[in-house]
């Protein structure tokens, strides 16, 4: 065994291996960690799909046997995370059009939204919402290989109010019709918590406020209480589960972080008084700061209501000084995007978002890889490192100078196989 330094990682060693199943190898690689370049990497990726060790490509001898992925002129950096999808929507159905499919529709497209995130580089993501269990099953066929997608992190259903955010609203009296994980009173909440997890959820969303696209319901308003969100916060976590909260307006998002809810969405009005408390309290917040292009610019021409069209005008640029705000104040931020608000796989556009607002190109890139990898719990996704999965992108340009190369993935390396690039597609 013979011990490396590389070339721009002085502090770091790596250790060739006596064997691997596949090495990739490109120009450079993305140390995310320390924001530097490592010229010149092997990374060998195991039988197993985890990352073995890291070597120089210009002096190591190859395994006999090790399959190669070469990828010159490209630069490497770990598969991404996006922290709020929903697999199961399509932007292009919007308002009451989507009433004209039926169940399993969703779940069919899904695995074209799968396949989509994945080539867009997205090698994990949080799905937060979707019915039926939609998101368990694609994380099945996706994880049994019988599709391919990127590692769910789901949701299911989302626990919300009578006519909130997360109940099935916008129809008249004569077709009642309650959401499945409507709850009522912290007794009820603690209860429908223990029956996602029974059927697969691996983390909690609830909706603490209204919201765009529901109907009937003011988007900054309280839907949860403290008492609710305090009882789903301690049941889940008993359970080992985090707790994304949906909150859009300021007393929602201030009383989730106070219930000990890990992970803000959209946190749109959040105020200096909630910034500070999100900050004291270590929680993310996981802003969704590209779609409003999107949602604006499309309007009502895939049926989306006028009133969603109206909300989203009216919050989305304070949406985008609030980040501004989170990020100059140090509060911990991820990368979330909505996607199936706007078209899967467009997810990486949002990155440029976040450095017009006030990241730095590194802080974003973490946004979606080292920090999403904590948020989540998971040590095994989010860095290019032995022991992880062999998740890895490519990318031409310089994404420290100019982050949006981010938005044109050449290759996508997913577990050590090559589901999108020069030799696969
Ligand atoms: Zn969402």
């Amino acid at each position: 065994m013979k011990t490396i330094l590389l070339a721009a990682a002085a502090a770091v060693s790596f250790t060739a291996p006596a064997s691997a199943a596949t090495v990739v190898t490109a120009d450079r690689m993305l140390d995310v960690a320390t924001a530097r370049y490592i010229d010149h990497p092997a990374i060998f990726i195991g039988d197993d799909g985890h990352i073995q060790s890291i070597t120089n490509a210009a002096t190591v001898q190859y395994p006999a046997g090790t399959k190669r992925i070469d990828l010159p002129g490209e630069t490497l950096l770990p598969g991404l995370i996006d922290m709020h999808v929903h697999l199961t929507s399509l932007a292009e159905i919007g308002g009451y059009q989507g009433l004209k499919y039926t169940d399993n529709f969703w779940t069919a497209v899904g695995t074209a939204n799968a396949k989509t995130t994945l080539n867009a580089g997205f090698t994990t993501v949080r799905n937060v919402g979707s019915s039926d269990f939609a998101d368990v099953a694609l994380m099945e066929a996706i994880d049994g290989g019988w599709i391919q997608g990127p590692r769910i992190v789901p949701a299911t259903y989302a626990i919300g109010a009578t006519g909130g955010h997360c109940d099935d609203t916008g129809l008249p009296p004569y077709y009642d019709k309650k959401a499945d994980s409507v709850i009522s009173g912290p007794a009820d909440a603690r209860e429908k918590v223990r029956w996602l997890h029974k059927y697969g959820a691996e983390v909690i969303k609830i909706c603490a406020t209204g919201g765009v696209f529901s109907l009937g319901d003011s988007v900054g308003a309280q839907q949860l209480s403290l008492e609710e969100m305090k009882a789903i916060a301690d049941e889940a976590h008993m359970l080992g589960l985090r707790v994304a909260a949906h909150a859009h307006g300021d007393e929602g998002i201030h009383d989730a972080i106070l219930a000990g809810i890990d992970t803000i969405e959209h946190a749109s009005l959040a105020s200096d008084a909630s910034i500070q408390l999100a900050k004291q309290h270590g929680t993310w917040f996981d802003m969704d700061i590209y779609n409003d292009d999107y949602i604006l610019a499309t309007g009502t021409k895939n049926g989306t209501e006028q009133e969603s069209i109206d909300k989203e005008r009216m919050i989305g640029l304070k949406q985008r000084q609030t980040f501004q705000r989170a990020v100059r104040a140090g509060v911990r931020m991820l990368f979330g995007t909505d996607a199936g608000v706007y078209p899967h796989g467009d997810n990486g556009r949002q990155f440029a978002k976040m450095v017009q607002w006030g990241m730095t190109p590194i802080q974003a890139i973490r946004a979606a890889t080292t920090s999403a990898s904590e948020a989540l719990g998971r040590s095994d996704v989010g860095a290019i490192e032995p022991g992880r999965w062999g998740d890895i992108i490519a990318v031409r340009g310089d994404p420290l100078a100019n982050v949006a190369v981010l938005e044109h993935v050449d290759a996508v390396i997913k577990g050590g196989q090559l589901v999108k690039g020069p030799a696969a597609q």
